[in-house]
């Protein structure tokens, strides 16, 4: 019987990791497409815009393909990478992505803290939830509006923010002046297939994914919303105080991936 329970949690695993990386893959594929479609549109357009669209297809395509990587090594059963990550390096290193995904009318803002603490996580799935957070808030800003990114460092007490231990955090938050949920809505944005968005535009699996990554990774993820006024989607990440890649993990964040 533990082995059929085993069995059954296996598949349900594969089942959210699948839906999540198909999720992904489709968003890195509209960044290819997008970069290729406005480079042939421009194509006798001054150069430099035509190698920016190009660069992009490009950055989406090199995403695509760490992904598959990453499945590959799940396959073979290896575990993913958590290293050393400096936060504002991560986001300036997006900035160029979030630019062109946001487009022209999208005004993105960055409060970064000097003195922000490292953290010990898979660099590629915060990339991946900074930009579902950033695609989730141009849908919600109907294409115009202001994307603000934060980091921050803060001590939180048990339970302070969901299920959060008691601790040292780094706190990654996205907000938009968009549209806002409902309370009903907010409570169940985390879950997985939950969505409010037409299909073939919305898979519901872009909150329950970041959940599952904050988790994994000791930490938390917070959403206030106002209902025409915004939301800010805030993701708790233990501080690491490791000078080297790959040696000792925050304590919180070493328990939670033994769990
Ligand atoms: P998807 O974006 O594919 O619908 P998500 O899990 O990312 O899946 O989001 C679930 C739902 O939560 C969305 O369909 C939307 O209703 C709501 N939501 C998420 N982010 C925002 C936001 N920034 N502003 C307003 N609503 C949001």
């Amino acid at each position: 019987a533990e082995a059929q329970l085993r069995q059954v949690q296996k598949m349900e695993a594969v089942g959210q990791l699948t839906g999540g990386i198909a999720h992904d893959f489709n968003n890195m594929l509209a960044v290819v497409v997008g970069g290729l479609d406005l480079a042939r549109r421009r194509i006798d357009g001054p150069r430099r815009e035509l190698l920016g669209h190009l660069s992009n297809a490009m950055d989406g395509a090199t995403r695509a393909a760490a992904l598959t990587r990453r499945l590959l090594s799940f396959a073979r059963s290896e575990p993913l990478l958590p290293e050393r990550v400096e936060s504002a390096n991560l986001v300036e290193s997006m900035r160029d992505l979030l630019d062109r995904t946001l487009g022209e009318r999208i005004r993105i803002r960055t409060n970064l803290a000097d003195d922000a603490w490292p953290v010990f996580v898979d660099a590629l799935q915060l990339e991946n939830a900074i930009l579902n957070l950033a695609v989730n808030a141009r849908d919600a800003m109907d294409g115009k509006g202001d994307l603000t990114i934060r980091t921050a460092n803060m001590k939180l007490a048990a339970n302070e923010v969901g299920d959060i231990r008691a601790g040292e955090y780094l706190v990654i938050s996205v907000s938009d002046t968009g549209c806002g949920m409902p309370k009903e809505i907010c409570e169940r944005a985390f879950e997985p297939f939950f969505t409010t968005k037409e299909v073939g535009k919305g898979t519901g699996l872009g909150l329950s994914q970041i959940f599952g990554f904050a988790h994994q990774s000791g930490g938390e993820v917070g959403i206030e919303s106002e209902l025409g006024k915004g939301t800010t989607v805030s993701i708790y990440l233990p501080r690491t105080e490791v000078e080297h890649d790959n040696v000792h993990v925050h304590p919180s964040a070493q328990m939670a991936s033994e769990e």
